[in-house]
């Protein structure tokens, strides 16, 4: 049973969601699609509104009134983040499109730079495609050498396959904090620090963990963390890299224009410092703002709060689907995320996700850009239905309801 209190607190959140204000085919929205994305708050809607309404001047440039505020509101943003991520200082934090612009970054830089025919970059099974391809790409370029962790039954990972794949070749050990499918959440102290034993350096992909639950970088001891704002209740196309002063400095630029330069001339270039060096062009300094507001909001919450009540939806959407004939449940670890993934036999993922939609519950169904993981599965696609801090028991009756109607229609 989630607790009065907690109960309380999460139902005068919901409000702050005017998504869930509105009707999907005529019926109350219930929105289960927060691994794809979260529902924006008011705070970060309203403080973006206000950016925009007063504060844009481009930053870094404008020695004039609302230059110097975007640029103040900016640069305060990442203060923000480092503090979110327990970073040392605001310059390991570099503003980017996304997870996915954040791991081509540092493919390109620190992979340019330090990787060779013969080495290997280690990953896991259970990744995003955003955590495979680019490094297949820098692979492809120097000649290394891509090797992937293999699964237990639950999902989680297979540490003797860890170890075992972990060698003096492991120059990079690339991994999810959570899987985007099985909910999986991997224990990144532990790896981080085999990986660091082995000599590899480390990069964890943040993007399902941030809303979960709360990150210190230096705990962690991880080289670099990337994540989404608008997986943590903040805007599109703004994302964070975090990475060791140590080495940032250490690395080329990632891309060249404005911003990213010292001093330029025909003849030569030279670079600006870090994190500036690897933010070339106006950045996108309303989704900084967004984010700041955004770590505001949960941070408001707290993380106990949040894994409390994510919990409890989870156990209880897990045993209610599991009522279900033919149902099953991919990744069972006991530790997972707030999401479930399943299949139901003699039904297809889309059919049964179009059947659900209908019902005005909005759920992801697909290969959630993680093919490999599919193939290993032996699927085509799940069906994902994933919980956040807006949702409540109502809407795990109304999925399972849906689901209990996708079934009955389609077998
Ligand atoms: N990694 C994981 C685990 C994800 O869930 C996602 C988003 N589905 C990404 C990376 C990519 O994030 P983005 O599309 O925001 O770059």
């Amino acid at each position: 049973m989630i607790s009065t209190d907690l109960h309380l607190l999460f139902s005068n959140i919901r409000k702050e969601f005017p998504a869930l204000t509105q009707k999907a085919y005529g019926k109350d929205l219930v929105y289960l699609d927060s691994a794809a994305t979260t529902l924006k708050p008011q705070s970060v809607i309203d403080r973006m509104t206000q950016f925009y309404s007063y504060e844009t001047g481009n930053v870094h440039r404008g020695a004039h009134f609302i230059a110097d505020k975007a640029t103040q509101a900016f640069e305060n943003a990442r203060m923000r983040t480092a503090q979110f991520l327990g970073a040392e200082s605001a310059d390991e934090i570099i503003f980017v499109r996304g997870t996915t612009e954040g791991i081509n970054l540092v493919a390109q830089t620190y992979g340019k730079m330090n990787l060779k025919a013969g080495d290997e970059i280690l990953l896991t099974e259970m990744e995003h495609h955003a955590n495979i391809v680019p490094w297949q790409m820098i692979a492809e370029q120097t000649g290394a050498k891509i090797l992937a962790v293999g699964l237990l039954e639950n999902g989680e990972l297979d540490l003797n396959d860890f170890k075992l794949k972990l060698s003096s070749k492991t120059k990079i050990f690339a991994f999810t904090a959570c899987s985007n499918v099985l909910g999986t959440n991997n224990d990144m102290k532990f790896l981080t620090a085999l990986a660091h034993q082995a000599g590899a350096k480390v990069l964890i992909d943040g993007a399902q963990i941030v809303s979960q639950a709360p990150i210190n970088v230096k705990d962690l001891d991880c080289d670099f963390f990337v994540f989404s704002a608008h997986k943590l209740f903040g805007p599109f196309g703004l994302g964070v890299v975090y990475g060791k002063k140590s080495i940032l400095e250490s690395l080329p630029p990632y891309q060249g224009g404005g911003s990213m330069i010292s001093k330029v001339t025909f003849e030569k270039t030279t670079y600006n410092d870090i994190p500036y060096r690897f933010e070339a062009g106006t950045p996108h300094v309303a989704g900084a703002v967004g984010l700041h507001s955004a770590i505001d909001f949960v941070e408001r919450l707290g993380f106990k709060n949040i894994h409390a009540f994510e919990s409890e939806l989870l156990s209880k959407a897990t045993s209610s689907l599991l009522q279900i004939p033919g149902l099953k449940i991919f990744g069972t670890s006991a530790t997972k995320g707030p999401m479930v993934s399943f299949n139901i036999q003699g039904a297809h993922h889309s059919d049964l996700s179009q059947i659900i939609d209908q019902e005005g519950v909005a759920v992801r169904a697909g290969h959630h850009c993680t093919q490999p993981l599919m193939a290993k599965l032996g699927v085509q696609g799940t069906v994902r239905a994933s919980f956040s801090v807006y949702n409540n028991t109502d809407d795990i009756e109304h999925l399972v309801k849906a689901v209990e109607k996708a079934r009955e229609m389609l077998l």
